[in-house]
């Protein structure tokens, strides 16, 4: 044995590689009784993209079974945390739609979503229900502050473009300068294919209920949850065992 390979430096590469390469590293470390992340897209915002069946035509190319779970409203202390253990217990990343002022308000909690390897997408600054009813100037103004909020909580600078290029309207709200607006800077626009519909007020496990039901509804796709609601922190280990149960997979993605 020649110092090249013992074991302590075995375990540093190890542990090297397990720091360059987080998703495929935390699948591994998982083992196969987990979920994990089967795979990571790379989406270009270079053309005019609109994604998620409940508001456009389009939506990114899942295969049958694959779900991209998307958390949106966040970051918010106490279910925030509840979800991103769920989702490492079972290795799975996925994408966080954040408002500015909360990652303002909480921008430890921020850095730990991202730290974490999930993706930080942008939901405006202050959450107006919804952006179309605004002027457009105010309405262009809130996004552009949830941009900036976002990404100084997470990499202490803005830069005047977002980092993750990728945007969710708050309620779906969209309008068509607004969407021409983010399309001439080559920001992403992501809507949904199913939603958990956690705004009502349900127990967990009729929670639960419902999710797997649209799920198999669908066969997967973009799948609409928020990490604000105690009752969609509380059914999400149930969820991710569930979905791997019926043999449905999860899927990120990152900017192209
Ligand atoms: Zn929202």
């Amino acid at each position: 044995m020649t110092s090249a390979d013992t074991p302590s430096r075995r375990a540093l590469l190890g542990a090297l590689s397990l720091s360059l390469v987080p998703g495929a590293a935390g699948a591994a470390a998982c083992g196969p009784d987990r979920l994990g992340t089967s795979r990571v897209l790379q989406v270009s915002t270079a053309g005019r993209l609109r994604v998620g069946r409940r508001s456009y035509p389009r939506t990114l190319p899942l295969a049958a079974g694959e779900v991209l779970l998307t958390f949106d409203d966040g970051p918010h202390p106490g279910t925030t945390e509840q979800i991103l253990a769920a989702l490492a217990m079972e290795c799975v990343k996925a994408t966080f739609f954040m408002i500015g002022r909360q990652a303002t308000a909480y921008p430890a909690l921020a850095r730990r979503v991202l730290a974490e390897g999930h993706t930080v997408g942008h939901h405006s600054n202050t959450h107006p229900m919804t952006l179309a009813q605004l002027p457009q100037a105010d309405a262009e103004a809130d996004i552009e502050a949830g941009f900036a909020a976002v990404d100084q909580a997470l990499y202490g600078r803005y830069t005047g473009r977002p980092r993750t290029p990728f945007f969710r309207y708050p309620g779906f709200g969209d309008s068509e300068p607004l969407n021409q607006g983010l399309a001439a800077r080559r920001i992403g626009i992501f809507g949904a294919d199913l939603w958990a519909s956690d705004w009502n007020d349900m127990a967990p496990d009729a929670q639960l209920g419902l999710v797997m039901r649209r799920l198999r509804q669908t066969r997967g796709g973009i799948l609409l949850f928020h990490d604000t609601r105690p009752q969609t922190a509380a059914m999400l280990p149930a969820f991710l065992e569930a979905m791997r149960q019926e043999g449905f997979r999860a899927v990120n993605i990152v900017p192209a």
